[in-house]
């Protein structure tokens, strides 16, 4: 979808406020690789109402078809500005995923950087069982939920939950990760410069098999052209 941070925040809390049901998808090569393999995930990905190119590779992708998007819209910024919305107009959001320990440390930034944000419920990504937590949604009717256990396992938890609540929908991977600090962004440079991938891999170098699907994603783009 062809969309940028400063059109999209507005949109999505229009629809918060009108208690319009919305999933949002954010989309990187390694996603749209894996839906293009597996048919049931590829239809949770075209049911979704917003996806937003996540990613530099998707960016790229766009412009070798000639059909360029006009910025990567990261699922951190967006997570990010819509914590701030909540918090000014006293929302409530609801969080899953990540480590118990971010978790834990997940409760506190809320209530100390976001206070006037309530929350609605936190549980860790780490569950066998789900439905107390599909319980917990729907007593808790939030505004948002914000589900961060990974790809496809959180595309899929919202599909299959997305009735809970009237509320927002989004994946974002390893970003209760970052915005507890556990994990670190790239510095602006490296993020302007398009290489927050080179950054993450150089940091977490167990990553790089996970680089292998970029070639292949362009390729199946240049192809598919
Ligand atoms: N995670 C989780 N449950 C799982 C597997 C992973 O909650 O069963 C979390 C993990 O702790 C991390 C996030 O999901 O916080 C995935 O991070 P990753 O960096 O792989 O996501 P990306 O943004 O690259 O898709």
């Amino acid at each position: 979808m062809k969309t940028t941070i400063s059109s999209i925040i507005p949109e999505l809390t229009d629809r918060i406020e009108a208690n319009q049901r919305t999933f949002v998808v954010t989309a990187n090569p390694e996603i749209v690789m894996y839906a293009n393999e597996h048919e049931k995930f590829l239809r949770i990905i075209q049911n979704a109402d917003y996806v937003v190119a996540d990613g530099i590779g998707i960016v790229i992708g766009s412009r070798l078809i000639k059909d360029p998007l006009p910025e990567r819209v990261t699922g951190y910024d967006i997570f990010e500005q819509l914590l701030t919305w909540g918090a000014a107009n006293h929302k409530k959001a609801f969080f899953l995923g990540a480590k118990p320990e971010v978790i834990a440390k997940l409760n506190q930034v809320i209530s100390t950087k976001f206070s006037g944000l309530e929350i609605a419920g936190a549980y860790d990504g780490y569950f066998k069982d789900e439905a107390p937590i599909v319980e917990a949604i729907k007593e808790s009717q939030p505004d948002m939920v914000f589900v961060a256990t990974g790809s496809p396992k959180q595309e899929e938890f919202i599909q299959r939950n997305l009735n809970t609540t009237n509320g927002l929908f989004m994946g974002i991977g390893g970003s209760f990760d970052v915005l507890t600090g556990s994990v670190k962004r790239a510095p602006k440079f490296w993020q302007n410069a398009h290489l927050e991938w080179l950054y993450r891999v150089i940091k977490e170098p167990a990553r790089i098999s996970r680089l292998a699907v970029l070639p292949k994603y362009l390729l199946k783009v240049r192809k598919q052209k």
